[in-house]
């Protein structure tokens, strides 16, 4: 690896028109400084871009200097692939333009949005797309991951409603990629992550969606665990596309609408989103609220941009994360014993472990119809450590390791690359799946020299 010189930084900046941050300046900390605190790198430079040919720029001199390249949209990567230690990290979150179009419902969208931009600016007309829960996290990374939340059972996945993309490959080209135009690369761009080049323009198709929707959280003591995750699994093998329900179970927040001595007890929480008529849907979830006698709930119609933001609270940035994750296409009693076995033993306030219900349109399309092929899961499971102190690491990955390997086996084949950790690049592989070895031509095709590998990494072998 070369160390960049002064005259390297001249050459660098005369092609650029945005942003350029060194160690030492002001920014610098903030920028490099991604969601997981897990992650400590120092890039060499950080490139702020502002338009694609500052991308294409950062691109060809990072090619011909040799540098490592990571690319940030939103940072929220969990294995902080989105910066790199000395190399250059090409950094988008200043591109954030959006264009709505309502008569044909399409958006196309800059990688620099973050999910509550994006919302924001297709709520206005009462339009989405199917992306995560969490409003901070980027489109980018999401959506070239798969990408998926509360209307992806009744939408499909973000990759679904993807219409077409601008890259800008590793040779520093700009490319048009969709069904009709370089379409094997937008067929890996659709779950191959950031493999394949730097997508500077995504454009999605939207839905109807609210703005207001039926959507809120029932909470059951720990102690009912196994008849309310029963229930719940059963439930959501029948459940109409419309309706989606989560399972989380963690220490409970100091909710106001559960009583104080609740408060930072484990709990089992049934999280609810209906899209579509909300009288319809109070009939559908009518029958949760017999799984126990909760604790307590907060249900109600509210701005479907208000539910998306629900969780941002609890998943702020700089604790510390660490996470492992399985796809299930059915929520059997052994994984129900295994959640309910290491939720007793929760190895901070922050941990917790969720199943993301999935299902309904995300299992109807083919396999082989684009890079993301999981399409035989119902549920992801993420077990969700997360702390403060480094202090707490050991234990807290441990735990986390423990209930991985004891749901392991009821687990299906795949897995979330938007969920895998820095350390799992064994499971690489595993996690794409029965595309990966089309992947790897493509790789080969369009990045044979693997300039993109601070990513869920596919070599071009
Ligand atoms: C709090 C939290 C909640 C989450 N909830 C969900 C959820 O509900 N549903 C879900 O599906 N996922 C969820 N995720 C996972 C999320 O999809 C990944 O963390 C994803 O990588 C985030 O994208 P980003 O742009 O923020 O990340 P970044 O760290 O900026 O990027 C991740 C990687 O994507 C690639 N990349 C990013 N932008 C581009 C681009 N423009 N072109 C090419 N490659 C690019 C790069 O390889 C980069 O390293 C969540 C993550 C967090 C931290």
């Amino acid at each position: 690896m070369k160390q960049l010189q002064d005259a390297n930084i001249d050459e660098f900046k005369e092609h650029f028109q945005g942003e350029v941050l060194l160690p030492g300046a002001a920014g610098y900390e903030e920028v490099r400084q991604i969601w997981n605190a897990m992650i400590d790198r120092r890039p060499a430079l950080i490139g702020r871009c502002t338009t694609p040919e500052d991308v294409a720029n950062a691109v060809r001199f990072s090619r011909k200097h040799n540098m490592l390249v990571s690319v940030r949209g939103g940072g929220h990567n969990i294995a902080g692939n989105s910066v790199c230690d000395d190399g250059i990290m090409i950094d988008l979150s200043l591109m954030k333009s959006i264009h709505v179009d309502p008569k044909v419902r399409r958006a196309t969208v800059e990688p620099g949005c973050t999910l509550a931009d994006f919302d924001a600016a297709a709520q206005t007309h009462g339009l989405a797309t199917p992306l995560g829960i969490n409003s901070t996290t980027g489109v980018a990374g999401l959506t070239l991951g798969g990408g998926f939340g509360w209307l992806s059972r009744k939408f499909g996945l973000s990759v679904d409603n993807l219409l077409s993309a601008d890259v800008v490959t590793a040779d520093g080209n700009h490319l048009h990629a969709s069904k009709t135009e370089n379409s094997d690369l937008f067929w890996g761009l659709r779950g191959g992550g950031g493999n394949f080049g730097i997508v500077t323009s995504f454009e999605f198709q939207l839905h109807p969606v609210g703005p207001d929707l039926l959507s809120g959280l029932i909470v059951f003591p720990f102690d009912q665990a196994k008849p309310v995750l029963t229930k719940f699994a059963r439930f959501t093998e029948t459940m109409p596309d419309e309706l989606n329900v989560w399972m989380v179970t963690r220490k409970a927040p100091p909710l106001p609408f559960l009583p104080e001595d609740v408060h930072g007890k484990t709990v089992v929480v049934l999280a609810i989103c209906y899209v579509g008529d909300p009288a319809e849907g109070e009939k559908l979830i009518e029958p949760l609220r017999g799984f126990g006698t909760a604790h307590g709930e907060h249900i109600g119609v509210q701005p479907y941009t208000a539910w998306q933001q629900t969780f941002d609270p609890l998943l702020t940035k700089g604790a510390r994360n660490y996470w492992k994750s399985h796809n299930f296409s059915k929520i059997s009693e052994g994984v129900i014993e295994a959640i309910i076995e290491y939720a007793a033993m929760l190895p901070s306030p922050q941990c917790e472990i969720f199943i993301g219900t999935i299902g309904g349109q995300t299992t109807r399309i083919a396999p082989d119809a684009m890079a993301y092929s999981s399409r035989d899961a119902n549920y992801v499971m993420n077990v969700h450590g997360r702390w403060e102190s480094a202090a707490d690491d050991a234990r807290g990955i441990s735990w986390a390791r423990q209930f991985f390997t004891k749901s392991k086996p009821f687990a299906s084949d795949g897995a979330y690359i938007n969920f895998l950790t820095e350390e799992e690049t064994d499971r690489i592989a595993f996690a794409y799946g029965t595309t990966y070895k089309r992947l790897v031509e493509l790789k080969k095709k369009y990045d044979p020299t693997n300039f993109f590998r601070m990513n869920q990494n596919i070599r071009p072998v």
